[in-house]
Parts: C-alpha cells; structure tokens; sequence
C-alpha cells in the first residue's frame, strides 16, 4: 500500500469503498502532487475515479500545466482556459507529435462541451496536418466522450446518461435476466443459443432506455468470441439471429457451463454514476462501457448507423474459465441488438 504526505498527514491510497468528500479531496490532493511529480499512478487515478467519480477540475488544471495528458479522464471537468489550451495545441500546424495528438484528442473528446463538439466536426471537415499521422479522423476519437456524428455533422449520442449496476440477487423480481438457454441451436457450432440479455423497458428504472416492451438479445456464448453476432428483437420479448452466419466453428463452451450461465442470478441493481463501468469489475447496463481493447460501437446491419452502447458483462462472472467482455449495443430505430467479445 502506498503511502503518501499532504501537509504533514499521511494519507493511504488504497481500495475504499464510499469514502467521504474529506477523504476524497486528499485523494485528489494526492494526485495533484504525484502529477505535478510526474508520478500519477494511471491504475489507482482510474479506479477512484470509476468508483466515486469525485470533480477533477483542478487535476486538468495541474495536468495540463504538467504536460500531462494522460489518462484522459482527468480532464472530464476541465475548465474553459484548460480546455482552449488544449485546442490551442492541436491548432498549430506543427504540432506532429503522434502520442500528443492521439492523447490531447481524447481529453477533449471527454470533455465534450459543444466547444469541442464544434471544434472536432471542423477538424473532421478541414484536416489539420498532424491528421495524416492518425489511422482515423476526430469523429473517432468523438467516440471517447460517448458521441460521433454523422455524414451532416449532426451529433450521434453513443452512451444513455444513466447507468445501472448488475448485482447478484432475486432476478425472478428483476427487470433485467441474463442468460436464457434456447431451444434453438447456433448455425456455426450447433451449440444452444442464448437469450445473453433480456431487458423489461418497462420498469420505471429504465424508461431512458426508450423501449415500450421488452428487448431481448440472442447469440451463441461460443461465436460471439469470433464474430459480431447481431439479432432482431420483438416487444413481446422473442428475438432471432440476423445475419449470415455460414462458417463452421468448433464449439469450446461445454453444455454444463451453459447450465451455470442459465443459473446465474444477476439482476437490477441500483443506479450508479454513468463512468462507473469503466474501471471497475462491475457488470453494467447504460454508462460508459470499459474498452479492453479499442473504442468499439457497431454499425447497425439494417440501417448502417452507429449503434448505442447498452450492457457490459463480465465473461468470468457468469461462466467459469471464460475470460475478457461481452458487450451490447442496440439501434433503437431497426429493433436490433449487436453483440461483440473483448479481451486482452
Ligand atoms: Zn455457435
Ligand atoms: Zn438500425
């Protein structure tokens, strides 16, 4: 455990859970100086702030006056000097430094105000030099801060703002189940399908997520490692696969493991700040989800745009042995779910 000096108190950064805005407020005091030491710990920064999502105002502050620009999330309440300092750094033309490129448009994106909104859609439309340096435009890094636009330039909202924990308990009374055997089986592995998510839009919890009925989200627990696997629910709560799924695939998951997914009891928890899935090893539905590997929102099948991010589930959490993520996004316009698989 680290231990570190703020004004003659020593103060421990370790795992808390709920700790007071005193205690908080020395944990950014501490950061300060570890980023002002050029020793901000990325790890310990991320996980305080997915579980308490305390103001980081004058993190960018001491961050940008460090040169420091990451991880991005501290600059999310960065204030407007900080912010147009960090547009001013992308508006010089010589500005070629790949790593400072790629990271101050992160921080912006994260701090998203129409500022930068307006700022990235310019850059988009009228490249600046460093832009031949990236292998993707602003509009991607757009998607940090939980947005993109599209062809017009008009916004894409890519996250819901409200965020719900997953906690083990009486799902029989939950409005969220995860993991219903199917009769039916996947046409690559031959394997059960698996209802993965089934959401009651309903329940007055998740009215944000604009569902007047149920969504369900089928896919095979095996492909769905190789593939995006993308199916077309009903507001009755039936779903199918859409899509071509002609490969032939081993199938690595046994039946009885099936049976532990299908006797998992994770179910509605409460609601919780929208960053809270980033960090943290919780399994989440809404927010912002946690990346193993890079950004990632599908292109619905039907209509070709992006899809909104909707749950965040932890492999290991509801089958033994079974490593990295399963995320879902949904196109609320063509009544489709998509489903992709995550690891390190
Ligand atoms: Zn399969
Ligand atoms: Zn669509």
């Amino acid at each position: 455990m680290k231990v570190y000096a703020i004004a003659g108190r020593k103060i421990s950064i370790m795992r808390q859970k709920n700790l007071s805005n005193d205690e908080l407020q020395d944990r950014v005091d501490v950061f300060i100086k570890a980023i002002e030491d050029d020793g901000l710990d990325h790890d310990e920064f991320m996980e305080l702030f997915a579980s308490h999502r305390f103001n980081t105002r004058n993190i960018a502050k001491a961050a940008f006056v460090a040169k420091n620009y990451f991880p991005p999330e501290m600059y999310i309440d960065a204030d407007t000097d900080v912010r147009d300092g960090l547009i001013k750094i992308l508006s010089n033309p010589e500005c070629g430094n790949r790593t400072i490129v790629d990271n101050v448009l992160l921080c912006l994106a994260i701090i998203g105000d129409d500022v930068v909104k307006k700022q990235f859609w310019e850059w988009e439309k009228n490249p600046m030099p460093w832009r031949k340096s990236l292998y993707v435009g602003s509009e991607f890094y757009a998607q940090k801060g939980g947005y993109t636009f599209d062809e017009e330039g008009n916004e894409i909202k890519l996250v819901y703002d409200k965020c719900h924990e997953l906690r083990k308990g009486d799902y029989k009374i939950s409005p969220i189940k995860i993991g219903k055997v199917r009769e039916a089986d996947c046409p690559m592995c031959e394997m059960k399908l698996v209802d993965i998510v089934t959401i009651n839009g309903n329940d007055k919890r998740l009215k944000h997520i604009g569902i007047n009925g149920t969504v369900t989200s089928t896919i095979c627990v095996n492909c769905v490692s190789f593939y995006d696997m993308y199916s077309k629910y009903e507001l009755d709560g039936s779903a199918n696969l859409i899509g071509e799924y002609e490969a032939k695939e081993e199938c690595y998951v046994k039946p009885e493991e099936l049976e532990v997914l299908a006797n998992n009891t994770y179910s509605l928890g409460e609601e919780v700040h929208p960053h809270y899935g980033i960090h943290n090893n919780a399994n989440t539905i809404g927010g912002f989800p946690h990346f193993v590997q890079d950004l990632k929102y599908l292109d619905c099948p039907t209509c070709g745009k992006k899809m909104k991010y909707l749950t965040q589930l932890h492999w290991d959490t509801i089958i033994e042995d079974m490593e990295g993520m399963l995320y879902i996004d949904i196109c609320l316009d063509c009544n489709v779910t998509g489903a992709f698989h995550q690891q390190t």
